[in-house]
């Protein structure tokens, strides 16, 4: 691209009281993409696409998945099925396949942060490779960008919470000790299963409703056998589930520091250190820090412009839809 020669801009759409939408969309050529956002009243400005990036409720894909025009993967799709009890109205695909919307080609890739979790790629018209990353674990498979917009939920280097590390050692220690664990139905639950099952884990897991459902659906054949709550040595529930589970030893698998269980570090982010890597590796000339909401996505788009990259952050999007 030549430099500030962009046709591609983001935009962020006014809802009905006066506010702004949730997270943004990207217009470039003649399209409008709208990104992890709520659905548009029908008096607004549609979007050729609402990109549901995963499942996690901060992404609005409960919205978005009433319109046909909805993008999500099959397990992404699904999950919001099960998590919200309705259909899901618009198309799938599996994670790693292209799909074409309108005439442009959108590549998917997988980020390892839930199960059927999608970044998106594609390319405008004047060759500008966008990169829609969502919440990120994984960033091996995402392609080379020009323009990348991406999270920072642990973006903010000047917080020790956001250098960690994954404890494996304390969960295998924990799985060893008959322990049962606190666990986010959609997303932490299933990481913790399929690591229990890599450890070679064999016996029957038990699990609240929700939780099982998720599990036994997006994961399949690989979760094993899987029991309901008590029905099992061990559990797998959902955090304020723990206090009804009959194990000795009860742990949270999360980063947070403000739990009445003990905790063990299993996150489904990358950390600090994992965000600049990733970014490193797809090498964008341009960023855009969209998510989460409050400080993160301005902390770390004021880092990456000390680092002499070309950023913005969604609170700074100055131009809107209506
Ligand atoms: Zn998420």
């Amino acid at each position: 691209m030549a430099g500030g020669d962009y046709c591609l801009e983001a935009v962020r759409r006014i809802n009905s009281r006066g506010g702004r939408a949730p997270h943004l969309a990207l217009r470039f050529d003649s399209h409008l993409f709208s990104i992890d956002t709520s659905r548009a009243p029908k008096a607004c400005v549609q979007p050729d696409a609402y990109l549901i990036t995963h499942a996690h409720s901060d992404h609005y894909g409960k919205s978005a998945m009433n319109s046909p025009r909805a993008i999500a993967s099959v397990q992404t799709a699904r999950a919001l099925e099960i998590r919200y009890d309705r259909e899901y109205k618009g198309r799938t695909f599996e994670v790693g396949q292209s799909i074409v919307v309108d005439d442009v080609r959108v590549d998917t890739h997988t980020t390892g942060h839930t199960i059927g979790s999608t970044a998106f790629s594609w390319q405008t018209e004047t060759g500008e490779k966008v990169l829609v990353t969502g919440d990120v674990k994984d960033y091996q498979h995402l392609p080379k960008c020009d323009f990348l917009v991406s999270e920072a939920n642990y973006g903010d280097t000047y917080d020790p919470s956001c250098i960690f590390e994954d404890d494996i050692a304390a969960f295998s220690e924990a799985l060893d000790e008959g322990a049962s664990f606190g666990a986010y139905a959609f997303g932490k639950a299933q990481r913790a299963v399929a690591l229990m099952r890599a450890m070679g884990y064999r016996d029957e897991i038990g699990m609240d409703d929700k939780s099982l459902q998720l599990t036994n659906e997006l994961l399949g054949p690989a979760a094993g056998p899987l029991a309901a709550l008590n029905g099992a040595a061990i559990n797998v529930v959902t955090p304020w589930n723990l206090n009804l589970v009959r194990s000795r030893a009860k742990y949270f698998l999360t980063g947070r520091r403000d739990t009445t269980y003990p905790t063990i570090q299993l996150s489904d982010h990358l950390d600090f250190r994992g965000l600049m890597r990733m970014i490193e590796h797809v090498s964008p000339e341009r960023v855009l820090v969209y998510h989460p909401q409050g400080t993160r996505a301005g902390l770390l788009a004021h880092h990456l412009q000390e680092c002499g990259l070309d950023t913005t952050s969604l609170d700074c999007i100055d131009r809107f839809v209506r």
